[in-house]
């Protein structure tokens, strides 16, 4: 298994930055970044991590932005989730000396 990936980001190689040029003379191009894949199967069962396969913030949110018809389509939510609390509200003091009312919320287990 490979150590690094190409960014999946489908914009990557138009942006302007030094860390994407290669080439030499005037056969410059601005090429896909490499990104270091610090998941391997040998040595780790937690899975791979979002950034082994996106150079940066913006190259995850370009793919998702292309492919988010089919990432949804992959697990579709089609009804609300719920987890069963308790609230209580209590009388708080903040740091200015004022009182205000607190929401507190309590998982309830039910298993
Ligand atoms: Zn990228």
């Amino acid at each position: 298994m490979s150590d690094f990936n190409w960014c999946h980001g489908p914009e990557c190689h138009t942006y302007e930055t030094q860390s994407r040029i290669r080439g030499s003379g005037r056969d410059k191009v601005l090429r896909t970044r490499k990104v270091k894949a610090y998941y391997t199967y040998e040595t780790n069962n937690s899975g791979p991590h979002i950034f082994d396969f996106f150079c940066d913030q913006r190259c995850l949110m370009d793919y998702v932005r292309t492919h988010i018809t089919s990432v949804i389509g992959i697990a579709p939510r089609r009804e609300a989730l719920e987890l069963p609390i308790n609230v209580t509200k209590t009388i708080e003091t903040n740091w200015s000396g004022n009182n205000y009312t607190r929401t507190n919320i309590e998982r309830v287990d039910n298993t």
